[in-house]
Protein backbone atom coordinates (compact mmCIF):
# COMPACT_ATOMS: atom_id res chain seq x y z
CA UNK A 1 0.00 0.00 0.00
CA UNK A 2 2.17 2.84 0.78
CA UNK A 3 4.78 1.58 -2.27
CA UNK A 4 1.80 2.19 -4.37
CA UNK A 5 1.21 6.11 -3.12
CA UNK A 6 5.10 6.07 -3.55
CA UNK A 7 5.28 4.90 -7.59
CA UNK A 8 2.04 7.03 -8.18
CA UNK A 9 3.78 9.96 -6.73
CA UNK A 10 6.98 9.77 -8.87
CA UNK A 11 4.50 10.08 -11.67
CA UNK A 12 2.92 13.27 -10.84
CA UNK A 13 6.57 14.67 -10.39
CA UNK A 14 7.33 16.73 -13.63
CA UNK A 15 3.07 18.26 -12.84
CA UNK A 16 4.47 19.03 -9.31
CA UNK A 17 7.38 20.37 -9.94
CA UNK A 18 6.13 22.50 -12.87
CA UNK A 19 3.09 23.95 -10.63
CA UNK A 20 5.42 24.65 -7.69
CA UNK A 21 7.71 26.66 -10.13
CA UNK A 22 5.03 28.85 -11.16
CA UNK A 23 3.55 29.17 -7.61
CA UNK A 24 7.19 30.20 -6.48
CA UNK A 25 7.29 33.25 -9.01
CA UNK A 26 4.92 34.59 -7.47
CA UNK A 27 6.61 37.08 -4.87
CA UNK A 28 3.59 36.87 -2.05
CA UNK A 29 5.16 38.72 0.53
CA UNK A 30 1.92 40.44 2.69
CA UNK A 31 2.33 43.89 1.38
CA UNK A 32 0.76 46.62 3.51
CA UNK A 33 2.31 49.27 2.04
CA UNK A 34 -0.34 48.14 -0.76
CA UNK A 35 -3.39 47.13 0.58
CA UNK A 36 -6.59 47.66 -1.24
CA UNK A 37 -10.09 47.10 -0.40
CA UNK A 38 -10.08 44.41 -3.31
CA UNK A 39 -6.31 43.41 -1.54
CA UNK A 40 -6.92 43.71 1.55
CA UNK A 41 -3.13 42.42 2.27
CA UNK A 42 -1.34 43.48 -1.07
CA UNK A 43 -1.16 41.67 -4.41
CA UNK A 44 1.50 38.80 -3.82
CA UNK A 45 -0.29 36.99 -1.71
CA UNK A 46 -4.07 36.87 -3.40
CA UNK A 47 -2.01 35.83 -6.95
CA UNK A 48 -0.59 32.83 -5.02
CA UNK A 49 -3.87 32.06 -3.33
CA UNK A 50 -5.70 32.35 -7.30
CA UNK A 51 -2.66 30.38 -9.03
CA UNK A 52 -3.49 27.63 -6.02
CA UNK A 53 -7.05 28.04 -6.72
CA UNK A 54 -6.46 27.69 -10.76
CA UNK A 55 -4.93 24.33 -10.60
CA UNK A 56 -7.70 22.53 -8.33
CA UNK A 57 -9.66 23.95 -11.21
CA UNK A 58 -8.33 22.94 -14.02
CA UNK A 59 -7.84 19.32 -11.73
CA UNK A 60 -12.02 18.83 -11.10
CA UNK A 61 -12.39 20.45 -7.87
CA UNK A 62 -14.45 22.86 -6.65
CA UNK A 63 -13.26 25.83 -5.55
CA UNK A 64 -13.49 28.84 -3.78
CA UNK A 65 -11.83 32.51 -2.76
CA UNK A 66 -12.93 34.13 -0.10
CA UNK A 67 -12.29 38.03 -0.37
CA UNK A 68 -8.40 37.35 -1.51
CA UNK A 69 -7.77 36.21 1.93
CA UNK A 70 -8.23 32.73 2.15
CA UNK A 71 -9.90 30.15 -0.25
CA UNK A 72 -10.15 26.33 -0.38
CA UNK A 73 -10.47 23.38 -2.90
CA UNK A 74 -12.96 20.89 -2.07
CA UNK A 75 -13.58 17.52 -2.36
CA UNK A 76 -16.36 14.36 -1.41
CA UNK A 77 -19.46 14.92 0.48
CA UNK A 78 -20.69 14.22 4.41
CA UNK A 79 -21.38 15.65 7.46
CA UNK A 80 -17.78 15.52 8.62
CA UNK A 81 -14.93 17.27 7.28
CA UNK A 82 -11.18 17.13 6.98
CA UNK A 83 -9.59 20.22 6.57
CA UNK A 84 -5.96 20.19 5.43
CA UNK A 85 -4.35 23.82 6.06
CA UNK A 86 -1.32 25.40 3.80
CA UNK A 87 -0.43 28.83 3.27
CA UNK A 88 0.97 30.45 0.18
CA UNK A 89 2.30 33.19 1.15
CA UNK A 90 5.92 33.71 1.79
CA UNK A 91 8.79 35.88 4.12
CA UNK A 92 10.51 38.35 2.83
CA UNK A 93 13.25 37.26 0.25
CA UNK A 94 16.19 38.98 2.89
CA UNK A 95 19.80 38.85 1.96
CA UNK A 96 22.62 35.84 0.59
CA UNK A 97 20.75 34.52 -1.65
CA UNK A 98 23.62 32.22 -4.74
CA UNK A 99 20.25 32.26 -6.87
CA UNK A 100 17.41 34.18 -7.46
CA UNK A 101 14.61 33.53 -4.36
CA UNK A 102 11.57 33.90 -6.96
CA UNK A 103 12.71 31.94 -9.42
CA UNK A 104 12.41 27.92 -8.39
CA UNK A 105 16.14 26.50 -9.25
CA UNK A 106 17.03 22.96 -9.29
CA UNK A 107 20.52 21.92 -8.23
CA UNK A 108 22.05 18.45 -6.74
CA UNK A 109 18.43 16.90 -6.03
CA UNK A 110 17.14 20.07 -4.52
CA UNK A 111 14.61 22.72 -5.42
CA UNK A 112 15.94 26.23 -4.30
CA UNK A 113 13.37 29.33 -3.64
CA UNK A 114 11.59 31.49 -1.05
CA UNK A 115 8.34 29.33 -0.30
CA UNK A 116 10.01 25.48 -1.55
CA UNK A 117 10.06 24.92 1.96
CA UNK A 118 7.49 27.23 3.81
CA UNK A 119 4.96 26.69 2.57
CA UNK A 120 4.75 26.54 -1.24
CA UNK A 121 6.45 23.04 -1.44
CA UNK A 122 4.70 21.36 1.44
CA UNK A 123 1.54 22.96 0.76
CA UNK A 124 1.44 21.92 -2.84
CA UNK A 125 2.44 17.97 -1.97
CA UNK A 126 -0.47 17.87 0.11
CA UNK A 127 -2.52 19.39 -2.58
CA UNK A 128 -1.30 16.70 -4.82
CA UNK A 129 -2.11 14.36 -2.43
CA UNK A 130 -5.61 14.93 -2.79
CA UNK A 131 -5.51 15.72 -6.66
CA UNK A 132 -3.95 11.76 -6.31
CA UNK A 133 -6.72 10.07 -4.36
CA UNK A 134 -9.49 11.87 -6.63
CA UNK A 135 -7.09 10.59 -10.14
CA UNK A 136 -7.26 7.18 -8.88
CA UNK A 137 -10.78 7.10 -8.32
CA UNK A 138 -10.78 6.90 -4.41
CA UNK A 139 -14.16 8.52 -3.43
CA UNK A 140 -14.10 10.24 -0.01
CA UNK A 141 -16.85 9.28 3.19
CA UNK A 142 -16.67 13.04 4.52
CA UNK A 143 -15.45 16.26 2.76
CA UNK A 144 -12.14 17.51 2.21
CA UNK A 145 -11.48 20.85 2.38
CA UNK A 146 -7.78 22.20 1.36
CA UNK A 147 -7.89 25.07 2.88
CA UNK A 148 -4.78 28.07 1.61
CA UNK A 149 -4.52 30.62 4.08
CA UNK A 150 -2.16 34.00 2.56
CA UNK A 151 -1.19 35.74 6.01
CA UNK A 152 0.60 33.01 7.96
CA UNK A 153 3.58 34.83 8.77
CA UNK A 154 2.10 37.20 10.20
CA UNK A 155 -1.51 37.46 11.85
CA UNK A 156 -2.93 34.40 9.45
CA UNK A 157 -5.64 37.07 8.63
CA UNK A 158 -6.98 35.05 5.97
CA UNK A 159 -7.22 31.80 8.01
CA UNK A 160 -8.59 33.39 10.96
CA UNK A 161 -11.74 35.26 8.99
CA UNK A 162 -12.08 31.06 7.23
CA UNK A 163 -12.66 29.71 10.72
CA UNK A 164 -14.77 33.23 11.83
CA UNK A 165 -17.62 32.33 8.59
CA UNK A 166 -17.03 28.63 7.70
CA UNK A 167 -18.24 25.39 10.13
CA UNK A 168 -15.84 23.89 12.19
CA UNK A 169 -13.91 21.17 10.63
CA UNK A 170 -13.78 18.12 12.08
CA UNK A 171 -10.50 17.23 12.07
CA UNK A 172 -7.24 18.14 10.32
CA UNK A 173 -3.83 19.10 9.60
CA UNK A 174 -1.18 21.50 8.65
CA UNK A 175 1.37 20.53 6.24
CA UNK A 176 3.41 23.76 7.26
CA UNK A 177 6.38 22.05 9.88
CA UNK A 178 7.86 19.02 10.52
CA UNK A 179 7.59 14.94 10.04
CA UNK A 180 6.77 13.04 12.38
CA UNK A 181 3.88 14.67 13.81
CA UNK A 182 3.54 17.85 16.14
CA UNK A 183 0.43 17.62 18.71
CA UNK A 184 1.18 20.06 21.06
CA UNK A 185 2.03 23.84 20.63
CA UNK A 186 2.50 25.38 24.16
CA UNK A 187 0.44 28.64 24.62
CA UNK A 188 1.93 32.24 23.48
CA UNK A 189 1.83 35.02 25.41
CA UNK A 190 3.35 38.51 25.14
CA UNK A 191 3.37 41.34 28.09
CA UNK A 192 4.96 44.86 28.05
CA UNK A 193 6.53 46.33 31.39
CA UNK A 194 7.05 49.95 30.92
CA UNK A 195 9.05 52.30 33.15
CA UNK A 196 9.23 56.16 34.00
CA UNK A 197 12.34 58.53 32.33
CA UNK A 198 14.09 59.67 35.62
CA UNK A 199 17.93 58.96 35.72
CA UNK A 200 20.46 59.43 37.78
CA UNK A 201 23.07 62.81 37.85
CA UNK A 202 26.04 60.66 38.34
CA UNK A 203 25.64 57.88 35.65
CA UNK A 204 22.69 59.12 33.28
CA UNK A 205 21.69 56.57 30.75
CA UNK A 206 20.66 58.14 27.26
CA UNK A 207 19.31 55.06 25.46
CA UNK A 208 18.93 51.98 25.23
CA UNK A 209 18.09 49.62 22.48
CA UNK A 210 17.86 45.79 22.09
CA UNK A 211 16.07 43.63 19.79
CA UNK A 212 13.69 43.53 16.76
CA UNK A 213 10.74 40.85 17.05
CA UNK A 214 9.03 39.28 19.94
CA UNK A 215 9.50 35.58 18.41
CA UNK A 216 13.60 36.06 18.67
CA UNK A 217 16.16 36.57 20.94
CA UNK A 218 18.13 39.49 20.79
CA UNK A 219 21.47 39.32 19.28
CA UNK A 220 22.86 42.79 19.66
CA UNK A 221 22.44 45.81 21.83
CA UNK A 222 23.64 49.27 22.45
CA UNK A 223 23.30 52.00 25.26
CA UNK A 224 24.24 55.61 25.13
CA UNK A 225 25.59 56.35 28.95
CA UNK A 226 27.27 59.27 30.52
CA UNK A 227 29.27 58.29 33.34
CA UNK A 228 32.21 60.03 35.49
CA UNK A 229 35.00 57.89 35.01
CA UNK A 230 35.22 56.51 31.25
CA UNK A 231 38.43 54.45 31.61
CA UNK A 232 37.06 52.63 34.66
CA UNK A 233 33.94 51.74 32.82
CA UNK A 234 36.34 50.53 30.00
CA UNK A 235 37.96 48.58 32.35
CA UNK A 236 34.88 46.91 33.55
CA UNK A 237 33.75 46.01 30.28
CA UNK A 238 36.55 44.78 29.31
CA UNK A 239 36.43 42.04 32.47
CA UNK A 240 33.23 41.62 31.84
CA UNK A 241 33.79 40.42 28.11
CA UNK A 242 36.18 38.06 29.18
CA UNK A 243 34.15 36.24 31.89
CA UNK A 244 31.13 36.04 29.57
CA UNK A 245 29.87 34.25 26.10
CA UNK A 246 29.40 37.70 24.39
CA UNK A 247 31.63 40.31 22.39
CA UNK A 248 31.52 43.73 21.92
CA UNK A 249 33.15 47.46 21.94
CA UNK A 250 33.49 50.82 23.73
CA UNK A 251 33.95 53.60 22.58
CA UNK A 252 33.26 57.45 23.22
CA UNK A 253 31.04 59.05 20.75
CA UNK A 254 29.60 62.47 20.97
CA UNK A 255 31.03 63.06 24.42
CA UNK A 256 29.25 60.00 25.57
CA UNK A 257 30.35 56.49 25.71
CA UNK A 258 28.75 53.87 23.51
CA UNK A 259 28.71 50.03 24.79
CA UNK A 260 27.61 47.53 21.93
CA UNK A 261 27.24 44.04 22.97
CA UNK A 262 26.87 41.12 20.71
CA UNK A 263 25.46 37.74 21.21
CA UNK A 264 23.96 35.11 19.52
CA UNK A 265 20.20 35.43 18.01
CA UNK A 266 18.02 32.61 18.07
CA UNK A 267 14.63 31.76 17.73
CA UNK A 268 12.28 33.08 20.46
CA UNK A 269 10.30 29.55 21.29
CA UNK A 270 13.77 28.58 22.49
CA UNK A 271 15.93 30.90 24.19
CA UNK A 272 18.78 28.43 25.56
CA UNK A 273 19.85 28.45 21.45
CA UNK A 274 20.58 31.90 21.81
CA UNK A 275 22.66 34.48 23.80
CA UNK A 276 20.62 37.43 25.04
CA UNK A 277 22.70 40.68 23.92
CA UNK A 278 20.17 42.91 26.11
CA UNK A 279 19.34 41.37 28.89
CA UNK A 280 23.78 40.82 29.21
CA UNK A 281 23.71 44.52 28.70
CA UNK A 282 21.72 45.35 31.60
CA UNK A 283 23.58 43.35 33.83
CA UNK A 284 26.83 44.93 32.93
CA UNK A 285 25.11 48.64 33.20
CA UNK A 286 23.38 46.97 37.08
CA UNK A 287 27.31 47.56 38.24
CA UNK A 288 27.17 50.91 38.25
CA UNK A 289 25.44 53.17 40.26
CA UNK A 290 22.65 54.53 38.03
CA UNK A 291 19.16 55.80 39.30
CA UNK A 292 15.37 56.51 39.33
CA UNK A 293 13.26 55.00 36.41
CA UNK A 294 16.85 54.34 34.32
CA UNK A 295 17.94 52.25 37.83
CA UNK A 296 14.79 50.13 37.81
CA UNK A 297 14.79 49.41 34.34
CA UNK A 298 18.68 48.25 34.38
CA UNK A 299 18.08 46.04 37.42
CA UNK A 300 14.64 44.54 36.67
CA UNK A 301 16.01 43.15 33.42
CA UNK A 302 19.32 41.94 35.33
CA UNK A 303 17.93 40.56 38.45
CA UNK A 304 15.00 38.98 37.19
CA UNK A 305 15.25 38.40 33.70
CA UNK A 306 18.75 37.65 32.83
CA UNK A 307 19.95 33.69 32.17
CA UNK A 308 16.57 32.48 33.19
CA UNK A 309 14.43 31.32 30.14
CA UNK A 310 12.39 29.32 32.39
CA UNK A 311 11.24 32.64 34.79
CA UNK A 312 12.30 30.92 37.79
CA UNK A 313 13.03 34.32 39.39
CA UNK A 314 9.24 35.67 38.88
CA UNK A 315 8.02 32.47 39.64
CA UNK A 316 6.47 31.59 36.50
CA UNK A 317 8.08 28.27 36.26
CA UNK A 318 5.36 25.93 35.41
CA UNK A 319 6.14 22.87 34.08
CA UNK A 320 3.38 20.18 32.63
CA UNK A 321 3.86 16.31 32.36
CA UNK A 322 2.89 16.46 28.65
CA UNK A 323 3.37 19.81 27.40
CA UNK A 324 6.68 20.20 29.31
CA UNK A 325 7.84 23.64 30.70
CA UNK A 326 7.31 27.41 30.24
CA UNK A 327 10.30 29.43 28.50
CA UNK A 328 10.34 32.56 28.94
CA UNK A 329 12.42 35.05 25.77
CA UNK A 330 13.42 38.94 26.83
CA UNK A 331 12.53 40.24 23.32
CA UNK A 332 12.66 43.82 23.11
CA UNK A 333 14.37 46.17 25.56
CA UNK A 334 14.47 49.70 25.20
CA UNK A 335 14.74 53.10 26.76
CA UNK A 336 14.91 56.57 26.60
CA UNK A 337 15.84 59.17 28.49
CA UNK A 338 12.69 61.28 27.34
CA UNK A 339 10.11 58.52 26.76
CA UNK A 340 11.16 56.06 29.12
CA UNK A 341 11.48 52.63 28.93
CA UNK A 342 9.71 49.29 28.03
CA UNK A 343 10.82 45.55 28.16
CA UNK A 344 8.52 43.12 26.45
CA UNK A 345 8.41 39.36 27.51
CA UNK A 346 7.41 36.51 25.24
CA UNK A 347 6.31 33.43 27.29
CA UNK A 348 4.99 29.88 25.91
CA UNK A 349 3.68 27.72 28.06
CA UNK A 350 2.06 24.51 28.23
CA UNK A 351 -1.52 23.59 29.75
CA UNK A 352 -2.21 23.76 33.40
CA UNK A 353 -0.88 27.35 33.23
CA UNK A 354 -2.42 30.67 31.78
CA UNK A 355 -1.44 33.79 30.66
CA UNK A 356 -3.07 35.56 33.65
CA UNK A 357 -0.51 33.32 35.75
CA UNK A 358 2.27 34.93 33.88
CA UNK A 359 0.55 38.58 34.38
CA UNK A 360 0.24 38.36 38.04
CA UNK A 361 3.81 37.10 38.29
CA UNK A 362 5.42 39.57 36.08
CA UNK A 363 3.18 42.15 38.00
CA UNK A 364 4.64 41.23 41.56
CA UNK A 365 8.39 40.64 40.10
CA UNK A 366 8.09 44.30 38.39
CA UNK A 367 6.83 46.13 41.07
CA UNK A 368 9.63 46.07 43.27
CA UNK A 369 11.02 48.59 40.48
CA UNK A 370 8.44 50.81 39.72
CA UNK A 371 7.79 48.55 36.54
CA UNK A 372 3.71 48.65 35.10
CA UNK A 373 2.82 45.35 33.42
CA UNK A 374 0.48 45.15 30.54
CA UNK A 375 -0.24 42.15 28.51
CA UNK A 376 -0.29 42.79 24.21
CA UNK A 377 -1.55 39.31 23.62
CA UNK A 378 -2.34 35.47 23.95
CA UNK A 379 -2.90 32.01 22.48
CA UNK A 380 -3.88 29.33 24.40
CA UNK A 381 -2.15 25.84 24.55
CA UNK A 382 -2.95 23.61 21.95
CA UNK A 383 -3.26 19.86 22.59
CA UNK A 384 -4.38 16.63 21.00
CA UNK A 385 -4.49 13.54 22.44
CA UNK A 386 -1.73 11.47 21.38
CA UNK A 387 -4.55 8.29 20.81
CA UNK A 388 -6.92 10.54 18.78
CA UNK A 389 -7.40 8.96 14.89
CA UNK A 390 -6.31 12.29 13.43
CA UNK A 391 -2.92 11.23 14.97
CA UNK A 392 -2.61 7.62 15.35
CA UNK A 393 -3.48 6.99 11.47
CA UNK A 394 -0.73 9.91 10.82
CA UNK A 395 1.29 8.54 12.35
CA UNK A 396 0.74 4.79 11.20
CA UNK A 397 1.16 6.59 7.94
CA UNK A 398 4.77 8.31 8.27
CA UNK A 399 5.82 4.87 9.96
CA UNK A 400 5.15 2.58 6.87
CA UNK A 401 6.24 4.96 4.31
CA UNK A 402 9.79 5.89 6.37
CA UNK A 403 10.59 2.77 8.20
CA UNK A 404 11.46 5.21 11.00
CA UNK A 405 9.55 3.62 13.68
CA UNK A 406 11.46 5.53 16.79
CA UNK A 407 10.35 9.16 16.25
CA UNK A 408 7.32 10.31 18.28
CA UNK A 409 4.60 13.16 18.21
CA UNK A 410 5.93 15.75 19.51
CA UNK A 411 5.18 19.67 21.39
CA UNK A 412 6.47 22.94 20.56
CA UNK A 413 6.69 25.99 21.42
CA UNK A 414 6.00 27.47 17.99
CA UNK A 415 2.43 27.91 16.48
CA UNK A 416 0.77 26.42 13.27
CA UNK A 417 -2.46 26.82 11.76
CA UNK A 418 -3.36 23.32 13.24
CA UNK A 419 -4.50 25.12 16.35
CA UNK A 420 -7.52 26.61 14.97
CA UNK A 421 -9.23 22.98 15.35
CA UNK A 422 -9.85 21.31 18.45
CA UNK A 423 -8.38 18.09 16.37
CA UNK A 424 -5.86 19.66 14.29
CA UNK A 425 -1.77 18.84 14.11
CA UNK A 426 0.92 19.75 11.93
CA UNK A 427 2.55 17.13 9.68
CA UNK A 428 5.50 17.48 7.51
CA UNK A 429 7.15 18.48 5.22
CA UNK A 430 10.44 18.54 6.98
CA UNK A 431 11.58 15.00 7.19
CA UNK A 432 13.94 14.59 11.00
CA UNK A 433 17.05 14.80 9.02
CA UNK A 434 17.03 17.13 6.62
CA UNK A 435 18.25 21.16 6.95
CA UNK A 436 15.81 23.45 8.09
CA UNK A 437 16.06 26.38 5.87
CA UNK A 438 12.80 28.03 6.74
CA UNK A 439 12.78 31.56 6.49
CA UNK A 440 16.21 31.83 5.09
CA UNK A 441 18.59 32.33 2.94
CA UNK A 442 19.07 29.45 0.49
CA UNK A 443 15.25 28.23 1.37
CA UNK A 444 15.70 24.54 -0.25
CA UNK A 445 13.93 21.16 -0.28
CA UNK A 446 15.32 17.50 -1.76
CA UNK A 447 12.85 17.29 -4.42
CA UNK A 448 12.81 13.37 -3.14
CA UNK A 449 11.77 14.76 0.05
CA UNK A 450 9.01 16.48 -1.85
CA UNK A 451 7.65 13.39 -3.65
CA UNK A 452 8.04 11.74 -0.59
CA UNK A 453 5.49 13.69 1.30
CA UNK A 454 3.28 13.54 -1.40
CA UNK A 455 2.87 10.08 -1.11
CA UNK A 456 2.68 10.03 3.09
CA UNK A 457 0.07 12.81 2.19
CA UNK A 458 -1.93 10.94 -0.69
CA UNK A 459 -2.24 8.15 1.49
CA UNK A 460 -3.19 9.56 4.66
CA UNK A 461 -6.09 11.58 3.38
CA UNK A 462 -7.33 8.60 1.87
CA UNK A 463 -7.04 6.74 5.01
CA UNK A 464 -8.56 9.30 7.09
CA UNK A 465 -11.76 9.76 4.58
CA UNK A 466 -12.38 5.78 4.74
ZN1 LIG B 1 4.83 28.23 7.21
Amino acid sequence: MANQWLKKAQDYKDSYLKDLKELVSIKSVRDDAHATDDYPLGKGPAKALEKFLSFGKRDGFKTKNLENIVGYIEYGQGDKTLAIQAHADVMPAGDGWETDPFTMTQKDGNVYGRGTSDDKGPGLAAYYGLRMLKDSGIKPNLKIRFIIGTDEESQWTGMKHYFSVEPAPTFGFSPDAEFPLINGEKGNATFETQFGDSNGVEYTLKSFNSGLRMNMVPGDATALIDVPDNEKLVDAFTKFLDTHPISGDIKLTDERMRIHIVGKAAHGMEPKNGVNAGTYLATFLNEFNFDGDAENFISFIAEKLHEDSRAHKIGADHVDSLMGETTMNVAIMKFDHTKGGTVNTNFRYPQGFSDKDILKKLILAADEYKGEVHQLDNMDPHYVDPKDPIVTTLMKVYQQQTGDTKSTPEVVGGGTYARLMDRGVAFGALFPDTEDTMHQANEFQPVNDLIKAMAIYGQSISELSK
